[in-house]
């Protein structure tokens, strides 16, 4: 089975959008999204249009703010509280990487949690690592929406997660721990990758290496998910040899067209799921 992560998450964008059209009639306002752009990265603009696009589609407000990358660390700290305080806006999202001379962890640290729609925030971090309600980082959101539509109950199952970043392997690991798997976290110094995997009912692949996993790591029957995306010569690729390994596993996402899709997707979901929160208290 090929999970199609580009069909899932059209239908995902499907279901937002009546809930925002349902939203939209109870309390006559729509959720706001507003993504800050610092400076000329290529793949971060081309994401940041991606975002505005689909958050349109969804009937969100959207809102990009782009400044150039010599902009100083206090107006865009000044910025996001600004934003903070503005109940038009529900969601709030600073594009990664930034310019070097500004602290990211400030950046994130600024940004009001319950508007933090990465989910990077340490209150939403400890938050999903207590089992308590909190915004989800959207690619490990993805992934585990993947999952679940190939198999409901994953309970007991053995994860090998390879990657422990903040980003990735670590909101995983939460989200697989809740849903009752045994969780192995794998990284650049683990000693034997290759015989972690083959222990693996699921394989979260998220490194950043072309074709790292390969067809004879992999247990039969396995479900992989591949986050990486790397440019190589030969166009875009995973961090799993899909050729390989789908001739042995139950199901694997593609590259491009599965956890890509999801994540922008899972971004929305968590725009929609904060102004829902606002307008409940
Ligand atoms: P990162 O560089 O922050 O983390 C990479 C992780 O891989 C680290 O924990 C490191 O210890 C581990 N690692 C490095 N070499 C290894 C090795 N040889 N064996 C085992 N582990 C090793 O990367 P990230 O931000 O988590 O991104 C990982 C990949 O996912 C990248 O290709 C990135 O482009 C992609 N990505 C995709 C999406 C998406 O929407 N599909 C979103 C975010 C990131």
């Amino acid at each position: 089975m090929i999970i199609d992560g580009k069909k899932v998450a059209a239908e995902l964008r499907e279901e937002l959008k009546k809930k925002v059209a349902d939203l939209k009639s109870t309390y006559n306002a729509v959720p706001g999204l507003t993504v800050i752009l610092v400076g000329e990265d290529i793949p971060s603009k081309i994401y940041v249009k991606n975002k505005e696009k689909s958050a349109i589609e969804v009937g969100i407000n959207s809102e990009v703010i782009r400044y150039p990358a010599n902009l100083e660390e206090k107006a865009l700290l000044d910025k996001i509280k600004e934003l903070n305080k503005n109940n038009k806006v529900s969601g709030i999202l600073v594009q990664l990487p930034l310019p070097k001379h500004i602290d990211k962890r400030k950046v994130i640290e600024t940004i009001d949690h319950e508007k933090d729609v990465d989910g990077f925030h340490p209150m939403n971090v400890g938050n999903l690592s207590s089992g308590y309600d909190s915004s989800i980082p959207c690619t490990p959101l993805g992934c585990s929406l993947l999952l679940k539509k190939v198999e409901k109950n994953l309970s007991g199952k053995h994860a090998v997660l390879i990657g422990r970043s903040n980003l990735n392997g670590k909101p995983m690991t939460q989200l697989l721990l809740k849903e009752n798997c045994t969780v192995t976290i794998t990284h650049s110094k683990t000693k034997d990758l290759k015989a972690e995997c083959l222990r693996a009912d699921i394989i979260i692949a998220a490194v950043g290496i072309p074709k790292l996993v390969k067809g004879d790591w992999v247990k039969k029957g396995a479900i992989v998910i591949d986050v990486g995306i790397n440019k190589t010569d030969s166009g875009l690729v995973g961090d799993v040899d899909f050729d390989a390994v789908s001739k042995v596993a139950k199901a694997i996402t593609p590259v491009p067209g599965g956890v890509g899709p999801m994540t922008i997707a899972c971004l929305l979901n968590n725009t929609v799921e904060c102004f829902s929160k606002a307008q409940s208290k």
